[in-house]
């Protein structure tokens, strides 16, 4: 039985309206919009979902790229515990995936394939539209990791042909802790929670509903803004990559692709100095930058993205991220590269 009292039957209209807003910002249908907790446990039920899915069908190979979140690295690590043969396919320098090496690793017992639409160490956009067509044909799910594109760069469900698509609410202003994961019509995904048949059954447990309402208020206005936001931050990393880049005697090396990316993020690599060492430097000057990927707070070692160009592990150490935001100025992006510069100068003169 589903009878509601005046008060549940308003939440559940509020949530169905939050429901609506966010699949219209990127282009999917409301039955396809599952609210999760955020992108990490969005990225755990597409692939847990898929793995289910796979071994039903006898298929129990799963493919991704190595520069992939922890959220999806360490849940395709607990099922290659679990008996699951996993692919993790390097990016070529520039950090984008080839589609050829996708192609060249499908198996008659691919399962699913995990490619993030946007790298948010390095901001390297992937192919992911060719990658789901490619699937498609060879019969295996394509889920894409979009925490960093959605809210930054049009994003259409739709458009991609991707199975699934994990999303994060505080990547475009909305509130931490709210985040969705889209999952085709017709997908009968596995829930990973058990529980009450909230979501159409596909994610057990009372819907967070301010941050649903949040997440989708947040979402249409960072589309709203989007491409004044792009022209905007990216005149911004184009800035401070000219200053970096031009100063004599600083071997400062641009990492990623230099057209195919976020317009915001900017990813370095730092001659004799770690990321980490340059952060704290930076940081008492009230400049707040990250070292390797912000959201892997508490990851040792060097970056895994780093390594997977094939980076040497000391040298990728010396990763450095800034991501400018819409409140960012011309006289900020200055101020940071010549920060980075004088502290870079300083350290080869002590
Ligand atoms: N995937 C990517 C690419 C991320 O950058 C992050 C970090 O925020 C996550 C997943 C995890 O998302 P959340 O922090 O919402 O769990």
């Amino acid at each position: 039985m589903n009878v509601t009292n005046h008060s549940g039957r308003r939440a559940a209209a509020l949530l169905e309206d939050a429901r609506h807003r966010l699949a219209a910002a990127v282009g999917a249908t409301p039955r396809e919009v599952v609210f999760t907790s955020g992108g990490t446990e969005a990225d755990n039920l597409a692939l847990r979902g898929a793995a289910a899915l796979g071994a039903a069908a006898g298929k129990r190979h799963l493919i991704a790229s190595a520069i992939e979140h922890h959220a999806v690295l360490r849940t395709l690590e607990a099922l290659a515990e679990e008996g699951f043969s996993v692919t993790l396919l390097p990016p070529g320098a520039d950090g984008v995936l080839p589609a050829e090496a996708v192609a060249g690793a499908l198996r008659e017992d691919t399962a699913l394939v995990s490619v993030m639409l946007a790298n948010n160490e390095l901001g390297t956009l992937q192919p992911v539209a060719r990658l789901a067509a490619l699937c498609r044909a060879r019969g295996a799910l394509l889920h894409t990791d979009a925490v960093q594109a959605v809210g930054q760069v049009p994003v259409s469900f739709a458009g991609l042909g991707a199975d699934m698509l994990s999303l994060s609410a505080h990547k475009f202003g909305g509130p931490r802790g709210a985040g969705a994961l889209l999952c085709r019509e017709g997908l009968r995904l596995p829930p990973m929670l058990r529980g009450g048949g909230q979501e159409n059954g596909r994610r057990a447990g009372t819907e967070h509903l301010e941050g649903a309402v949040g997440m989708a208020a947040a979402l249409k206005a960072a589309c709203g803004q989007m491409e004044e936001n792009a022209a905007r931050v990216g005149a911004l990393r184009r800035r401070l990559c000219g200053r970096l880049l031009s100063r004599r005697g600083v071997e400062i090396r641009l990492l990623g692709h230099p057209q195919q990316r976020l317009p915001g993020i900017a990813a370095f690599l730092l001659p004799g100095m770690s990321g980490e060492e340059m952060l704290l430097r930076l940081d008492l000057r009230g400049i707040c930058v990250s070292a390797g990927a912000a959201c892997a707070t508490g990851e040792p070692g060097p970056s895994h993205v780093l390594e997977a160009l094939g980076i040497p592990a000391r040298q990728a150490q010396n990763g450095l991220r800034v991501s400018f935001g819409a409140g960012n100025t011309v006289e900020e992006a200055d101020a940071i590269a010549e920060a980075i510069l004088g502290v870079l100068e300083g350290a080869f003169w002590r």
